[in-house]
């Protein structure tokens, strides 16, 4: 018996959730309403406007997995700034580290001595021998996407449909329902058509990638290892193969860009599954959530890449960053890989991860619903079609905006925060068998709701 979803049911159920929420968030109201006049859409990042619930949360204090608000209310926070926090939020090691190290300078244009271990370590983690620094992952994106084109003297570069890197311009790329690549829909005012810098095929398509590299003019392919912006979707067996044989068949480079998958393990899907990217890149949760991220690449692009560099312009080759490898973000990195993303962190949270996973199967298969649940490390989803989808183009066909916003609504309501724009969740080492058990409970209560 396949379920299907009462859309009238959905909208009252959806409309007395927002109720309950204006209710239980006067507080983060009345500061929303504050916000409105100073920042525009009441919020410090357009896309916040986006969050389940007619407003934002305002947050009075984080800790570990979880967190409280300007109202009282504590959540269980699966969010985890969408792996920036993935650590658990402001973990002691890297606390006493950013303490420490802001008393003694926070920013000079010149390195510290513990840069030098961050090096050392992300070679030992990534069997990557050369390492650079930015601040966020979209630039460490961008930079390594400029190397790539400058080596090669190609000027294309080819992404997966549906993929996600940043606000990298090049990649906001999509396909039509013939196939045929189009400017991502809503792509604000890009700054070069997409179709003139980029190339997209859907991930998983062999053929395709045969295709398209075959045509020697792609500089590189950004990818991720396993996509994970529209659904956790894996590649498929001999994919990963593939796609370094023909890169390296018809000269094209290969980034990996591990800023989520970083959730497989401490060398990321990377050291995991032995793969041997030119470059990678990772942000996001390096640092404990300080800004910080790194590319690197091998030895070949190295020596490739200085024969080309000139040195006198090179602090205005396009790519910088003022407060990239900061005092601050190399301390806090430093006291991250050491003491905080270790092998046990990933052990305990993997662990618990299974559990959550197994928790969200469970209700599925007692309510019949054509959904699935999907795992990759530390981060699970549950996505609204009976199977994995493999590609982004039948990930993003399943998307339904109404039921998302009505399951995180729910779990908002009962102390649960969820990924924004898909129902994942990421588990810390903070987190614990209780706040797993709750999610199982509230997720059950959602489902029994709409299908009950
Ligand atoms: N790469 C991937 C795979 C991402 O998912 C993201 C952000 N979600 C980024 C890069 C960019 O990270 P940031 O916004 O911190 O620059």
């Amino acid at each position: 018996m396949t379920k299907t979803l009462d859309r009238s049911r959905l909208e009252s159920l959806l409309s007395s959730e927002e109720q309950l929420f204006h209710k239980s968030h006067p507080k983060s109201y009345e500061l929303y309403k504050r916000a409105r006049k100073s920042l525009h859409g009441g919020v410090p990042m357009l896309w916040m406007m986006r969050w389940a619930g007619s407003f934002p949360v305002f947050v009075k204090e984080a800790k570990g997995a979880h967190f409280t608000d300007v109202d009282g209310n504590s959540y269980i926070d699966f969010c985890l700034g969408d792996t920036g926090a993935m650590t658990g939020h402001s973990p002691d090691a890297t606390v006493k580290a950013i303490n420490d190290q802001i008393q003694k300078g926070i920013t000079l244009m010149l390195p510290y001595e513990d840069v030098i271990w961050v090096g050392e370590e992300l070679q030992r983690r990534f069997k990557l021998p050369y390492w650079q620094f930015a601040l966020t992952a979209t630039d460490a994106n961008r930079f390594a996407l400029r190397m790539a084109r400058m080596i090669t003297g190609r000027q294309k570069i080819l992404v997966f449909n549906y993929c996600y890197h940043g606000s990298v311009d090049e990649t906001f790329i999509t396909m039509d329902e013939e196939g045929t690549p189009m400017s991502r829909p809503n792509n604000m005012g890009p700054q070069v058509n997409p179709l003139e810098t980029s190339k997209v095929i859907e991930f998983n398509d062999i053929g395709a990638l045969e295709t398209v590299l075959s045509a020697r003019d792609v500089a590189v392919v950004l990818a991720e290892p396993v996509m994970t912006n529209i659904g956790i979707i894996h590649p498929k067996p001999g994919y990963h193969d593939a796609l370094r044989e023909f890169t390296r068949k018809y000269g094209t480079y290969l980034i990996i860009d591990e800023t989520h998958t970083i959730c497989t393990g401490p060398g990321g899907y990377t050291a995991a599954n032995a793969l041997q990217p030119d470059f990678m890149t990772l942000g996001k949760p390096l640092a404990g959530g300080v800004p910080a991220a790194v590319y690197g690449f091998t030895e070949e692009v190295a020596q490739a890449f200085s024969a080309k560099l000139v040195l006198e312009d090179s602090d205005v080759g396009g790519i910088g960053g003022t407060l990239a490898g900061n005092a601050l973000s190399i301390a806090a990195m430093k006291a991250t890989l050491e003491n905080v993303l270790t092998k046990e962190f990933y052990s305990t949270a993997i662990a618990l991860q299974e559990k959550f996973t197994a928790g969200v199967e469970s209700v599925i298969k007692e309510f019949e619903l054509p959904w699935i649940v999907k795992q990759l490390g530390n981060r699970s989803e549950y996505w609204f079609r009976p199977t994995p989808p493999r590609n982004g183009g039948e990930a993003a066909a399943a998307v339904d905006h109404e039921l998302d916003r009505f399951m995180h609504l729910f779990s908002l309501n009962r102390g649960i925060l969820m990924t924004p724009f898909h129902n994942m969740a990421l588990i810390s080492s903070e987190t614990t068998q209780a706040d797993v058990d709750h999610h199982t409970k509230v997720f059950r209560e959602a489902v029994q709701s709409l299908f009950g």
